[in-house]
């Protein structure tokens, strides 16, 4: 049995792939994740609303927001 080198998973997890280094897709995942640049990814989010906002008049919330992940 292989087992991720940073996490320790084990390759009998279903779906769970290994790169050449011997970390598995969840880390890799993780640290994509961690390359995000989130300041210029929230100056986008608001850019993107203030193209919608004040369509529905001043004070009202006129923005959906989708959140996903499990960071709360
Ligand atoms: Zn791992």
């Amino acid at each position: 049995m292989k087992y991720c080198k940073k996490c320790t998973m084990p390759d009998t997890r279903p779906g769970i792939v290994f790169d050449s280094n011997g970390v598995c897709s969840a880390c890799n995942h993780y640290e994509a994740r961690k390359n995000i640049d989130w300041n210029k990814r929230w100056t986008e989010f608001e850019e993107l609303c203030n193209r919608y906002r004040g369509c529905n008049g001043l004070g009202n919330y006129d923005c959906a927001i989708a959140v996903s992940g499990g960071e709360r």
